[in-house]
């Protein structure tokens, strides 16, 4: 059975009735969850590949991408491969906000056990365009942000940088055409806001690192200090 349409049905509903609707089991091993657990059990939680940023910034394409660009440097949680997929999956698709708490979780230490992650005035969500938006319901990203903001007291700037131009879905193209597919995509509407500040760019998934890179374009001539990037998987 399909369950997507149920689910999108009863997207406005808690947890709890989601739970009651749609069997509470392991979107990664399909197991029966122990009481308390949503989504995914303990297991499969410790068994994502969690990256070494260290070590990777180096062997990370993004980071070399990075490393001429106006992002100062760049985080992520986990290497995506199929579970991490899931779970992404359940964010973006379904907006299950408890699964999003729990990334944003690790995606807040990531960011404060950081060094050079310090002085972040703003968190910026890299916002989806109002056509794509209207169909979804939400962005993930800013569901990501705001998790983190939960936890780290950061304020989460959702409205200052758009997305001007409806693009591809990224994952369609290859790097060449992820790059001129969001070229001139975002712009931002509100300098004032974030003039002479650090911020750091949220978003689900990294690959080449085309949309990053066109957002902070757009922050830079806009007057941002400095732009950090954090994002919950990378291919790497
Ligand atoms: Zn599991």
């Amino acid at each position: 059975m399909n369950w997507a349409p149920i689910y999108k049905w009863a997207q406005p509903y808690s947890d709890a009735v989601l739970n009651f609707i749609y069997p509470p089991y392991c979107i990664i091993c399909k197991t029966r969850l122990e009481s308390g657990l949503t989504l995914i059990c303990k297991t499969c939680w410790h068994r994502l590949p969690k990256i070494d940023n260290a070590q990777n910034q180096k062997r990370s394409r993004a980071n070399l991408d990075f490393a001429e660009s106006q992002i100062s440097k760049f985080l992520a949680v986990w290497e995506f491969n199929k579970a991490v997929q899931e779970i992404i999956h359940e964010i973006k698709f379904f907006g299950k906000k408890s699964l999003s708490k729990f990334v944003g979780r690790e995606l807040a230490d990531l960011m404060t056990h950081d060094k050079d992650y310090c002085g972040v005035d703003l968190i910026i969500p890299v916002p989806l365009h109002k056509t794509r938006l209207r169909e979804r319901g939400f962005n993930q990203s800013l569901l990501l942000s705001q998790a983190i903001s939960t936890l780290t007291n950061i304020p989460v700037k959702e409205k200052v940088l758009k997305r001007i131009r409806f693009t591809r879905p990224q994952s369609q193209l290859n790097a060449s055409e992820r790059q001129q597919n969001v070229k001139d995509a975002f712009r931002v509407i509100d300098s004032s806001a974030i003039k002479g500040k650090t911020v750091v760019l949220v978003d689900d998934v990294l690959t080449t690192g085309s949309t990053m890179l066109a957002c902070a374009e757009s922050l830079e001539s806009a007057g941002v200090a400095k732009i950090f990037a954090l994002t919950a998987a990378v291919t790497l």
